[in-house]
Parts: C-alpha cells; sequence; structure tokens
C-alpha cells in the first residue's frame, strides 16, 4: 500500500513549520487530520490562527480540501501546570545555566506525540507527521532525530502497533523551510505562510513584517525573520527557485 492509500495526522499547532507539513502531508496522504495542543502557552494566539490555515490550504488547491479531514484540539492544561518555563509563565526568555533557553518545555514533544500516537490508534492511523527539525532548533532535546526516532520505537512497541513519524524539516533550515513550501504550493503556499502562521513566542500580532506577525525581537521571530531573509537571498541568488 503507497502512502497515496494511507492517512496521516499531522501535529499542527498554526505556526511555520507544521503548516508546511501539513501541505507536505496533503500533498502524500489521501487522508490526512490534524491535532494541537492547548497546554497554556502565552502564544496561545497560534491555536486561534489554526483554522483559518486549514481554510486557507483548501482554497489554495482542490485535492488538499479533499484530504483533508478533522481537527482535533487537545486539551493538555495539566502540562503548563507542572511546567516553569517562559512559554508558559510571565518569565523572561532567556539561556538558562543549563544550556537551554528558558521556553523549553520539557518533554513537550514526547507528550505531544504520545497523544497523537493515542488518537491515531483511534482513527486507524499510523503516519505521524510532525516539525521537529534539528538544523535550526533552538536547542530543544526533544527535536532532536534521535528522540523523535526513539519515540516511534517506544510508542510502536507501547500500543502494538507500528507507528511511522515523519519529520520532513529535520535536516533543513528555516530559509529551506520557505523554500521547501515554495516547491509544493508555489507563491501562494509562501503568501498564506506569511499572512496567516504564528510563530512569535509573546502572541504578538499587531505588527506586521515581511516575514509575517510578530514582536520581531523573541527567538521564534528572530528565526524566522533571519530565515525568510536567508530564502531571499538564496533566490536572488538564483540558489533556489524565485
Ligand atoms: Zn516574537
Amino acid at each position: 500500500m503507497g502512502l497515496e492509500d494511507e492517512g496521516a495526522l499531522v501535529l499542527f499547532s498554526g505556526g511555520q513549520d507544521s503548516t508546511v507539513c501539513l501541505a507536505w502531508a496533503l500533498q502524500r496522504f489521501r487522508a490526512v487530520e490534524t491535532i494541537g495542543f492547548s497546554y497554556g502557552q502565552r502564544h496561545a494566539v497560534e491555536l486561534e490562527v489554526r483554522p483559518a490555515i486549514r481554510t486557507a490550504l483548501c482554497e489554495l488547491n482542490a485535492g488538499w480540501a479533499v484530504a483533508l479531514g478533522d481537527d482535533h484540539v487537545v486539551d493538555l492544561a495539566a502540562l503548563g501546570q507542572i511546567s516553569e518555563t517562559a512559554l508558559t509563565r510571565e518569565t523572561a526568555i532567556e539561556m538558562q545555566d543549563s544550556g537551554l533557553p528558558s521556553t523549553f518545555v520539557p518533554g513537550r514533544n514526547l507528550i505531544f506525540l504520545t497523544f497523537a500516537a493515542a488518537l491515531a490508534c483511534r482513527r486507524g492511523i499510523r503516519h505521524l507527521v510532525a516539525g521537529m527539525c534539528e538544523t535550526d532548533f533552538s536547542g530543544y532535546p526533544d527535536c532532536r532525530d534521535d528522540s523523535i526516532k526513539a519515540m516511534q520505537v517506544a510508542l510502536t512497541l507501547g500500543m502494538d502497533r507500528r507507528f511511522v513519524v515523519h519529520t520532513p524539516l529535520m535536516w533543513i533550515d528555516k530559509a529551506a523551510t520557505f523554500a521547501l513550501a515554495q516547491e509544493i504550493g508555489g507563491d501562494s503556499l509562501v503568501n498564506a505562510i506569511v499572512e496567516r502562521t504564528h510563530s512569535c513566542y509573546l502572541g504578538d500580532r499587531s505588527r506586521r513584517h515581511p516575514w509575517g506577525y510578530g514582536c520581531g525581537e523573541c527567538p521564534a521571530c528572530q528565526l524566522r525573520a533571519a530565515g525568510f531573509w536567508r530564502w531571499q537571498e538564496r533566490c536572488n541568488n538564483g540558489h533556489e527557485k524565485a
């Protein structure tokens, strides 16, 4: 059975990376569902932009509109209660003594994947798609390829069912993520990503930059902006299709 006959569940936060992953999955799988998590994140606005992104992708491509199925939002308030981090509390976003940024929510992606797999089990889906990335990552250990591969094995054993965790962005940087979006859906997908997705940790959507909305200062904004400009530069140099 090829991927075109199978279903996939995409971990879809409403950010740039997970939106590119969603488009990537829609291009490959017969049926695609999405899952998002509410855990008291300061940038809860990312949850609010999710329906508009799903609608925008359906408008871009008739095939995607057919493939896109249910959206699931899971309440993980307990995660916000047990973690004392800059993503869930009004504290400064900074580097800590541990060498990890204060935005790191310990085990977040492991918990997300576990809940996604549990839902996928119920829905008869074995492919999970997630936007973790080891290249431009903020130093989050649960974004590492080895962490994800270990999770794939743990989920497969622990639920006695074969799971495949796809991470199409694992080895590419933010600039290449923009290029991948262009390759999958052309300018209209890039425009939808810039206009509708949310990355800013502070939840700021009052300022519009060429790369999208955000405060422009937090690590998520800086990463997104740097990736956008690097991609533009590569386009101008002819390294990527403009
Ligand atoms: Zn920001």
